[in-house]
């Protein structure tokens, strides 16, 4: 995947998608999820660890639902989005990295998101 998008494409797609979620309006984690959801990017189950850290599963993820194993993630665009939302939701930065993803060999992805 990657040699196909090039090597930078990974932080290219972050960049963007973060963009795109600081462009919507999301100011509860309730609209964070429904605002994911709307965007059809898969179906977010957060868990806020503290007050600095949150964790998102996102389940049937666009980008790779459904991907056999390739011991490599590549969800940038929704890392970015999920971190550029979580942004407008706790007016604070946020960097989102991705921690799990069906090509690693999981049915979910996950995002570990840290705000400051
Ligand atoms: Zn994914």
């Amino acid at each position: 995947m990657r040699g196909i998008l090039g090597e930078t494409s990974g932080a290219t797609l972050y960049m963007m998608g973060k963009r795109v979620g600081n462009m919507l309006p999301a100011a509860t984690m309730d609209e964070f999820t429904a605002t994911i959801r709307d965007l059809k990017i898969g179906i977010p189950e957060a868990t806020i660890t503290d007050e600095d850290h949150i964790s998102v599963k996102l389940y049937e993820c666009i980008t790779c639902a459904g991907f056999t194993y390739t011991g490599e993630m590549f969800c940038d665009m929704e890392s970015g989005i999920i971190a550029g939302l979580l942004e407008n939701v706790h007016g604070k930065k946020a960097k989102s990295t991705q921690t799990k993803s069906w090509s690693v060999g999981y049915n979910y992805c996950e995002f570990e998101v840290f705000l400051y």
